[in-house]
């Protein structure tokens, strides 16, 4: 059963028509991917779901429900999370409170907070020691692992991921690699966007290729990874 169903979906900024009828649809309980060049529409599609990009026409639905024109507050509420590209977080504030603003606003119970938080902990155990600690002042790595647990601290069912490995060191790359894996074994929905094309095949169950706004090309993931073709075509690996 899809969780997501994106259908014909065109998305503008001003006069610029991005995405030109673009659709997916994701599994309840999948990793799925979405790849293509800089420039593709990857980020729009994410803002087009979400509801900070409202498309112009077509529809998003979400868990069987229309959401193609809510605001992002609503389908945070609904459950669904986004982690941002370059890890959007207040630098200012500590760990601690940053945290505290992943499930700020969200109907759920203490214990449910507590359970989350542990589970976060056992994710990133640096967090745990550096709860104090503005979040600017950590590394980048580390920023992106708070990122991640912020998003998972709002109780999601669905958590779109842009980007996640941009500027990481390799060992954290494979680290990050691990925690997506294991975050999916929990039974959370994963919309991944991934520069990284050889971890979003590896990582995935299906994906799907965009170029300029459009669908190009769909399929499970491991079929997808042996067609050089497509490299060639679309991800600019060539
Ligand atoms: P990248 O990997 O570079 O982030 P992307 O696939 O995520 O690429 P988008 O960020 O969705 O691509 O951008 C798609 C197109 O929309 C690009 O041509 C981009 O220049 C344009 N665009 C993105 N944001 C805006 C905006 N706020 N206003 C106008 N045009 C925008």
């Amino acid at each position: 059963m899809s969780i997501l169903e994106v259908e014909n979906i065109n998305t503008y900024y001003g006069q610029s028509h991005i995405l030109h009828d673009l659709s997916l649809s994701v599994e309840e309980g999948s990793l799925c991917a979405l790849i293509g060049r800089n420039g593709a529409g990857k980020t729009t599609t994410l803002r087009s779901i979400i509801g900070s990009q409202n498309p112009k026409s077509g529809t998003v639905k979400f868990k069987g429900t229309d959401i193609t024109n809510n605001e992002p507050h609503e389908t945070s509420q609904l459950g669904i999370s986004i982690i941002p590209e370059h890890r959007r977080m207040f630098p200012e504030l500590t760990v601690e409170e940053n945290l505290r603003l992943g499930h700020m606003g969200q109907e759920i119970t203490e214990d449910r907070v507590s359970e989350l938080t542990n589970q976060v902990f056992e994710y990133f155990p640096r967090l745990e020691e550096r709860l104090d600690q503005q979040a600017g002042q950590m590394s980048g790595g580390e920023q992106q692992m708070l990122a991640i647990a912020r998003g998972l601290l709002s109780d999601p069912d669905l958590l779109l991921i842009d980007e996640p490995t941009e500027g990481l060191m390799p060992t954290l790359v494979e680290k990050l690699r691990d925690i997506l894996t294991r975050i999916s074994d929990e039974g959370i929905t994963i919309l991944l966007v991934e520069q990284n094309v050889e971890l979003a095949f590896d990582i995935s169950d299906h994906a799907y290729v965009i170029d300029e706004g459009e669908n190009r090309v769909d399929g499970p993931s491991e079929t997808l990874k042996e067609d050089e073709e497509i490299k060639d075509r679309y991800l600019a690996l060539g």
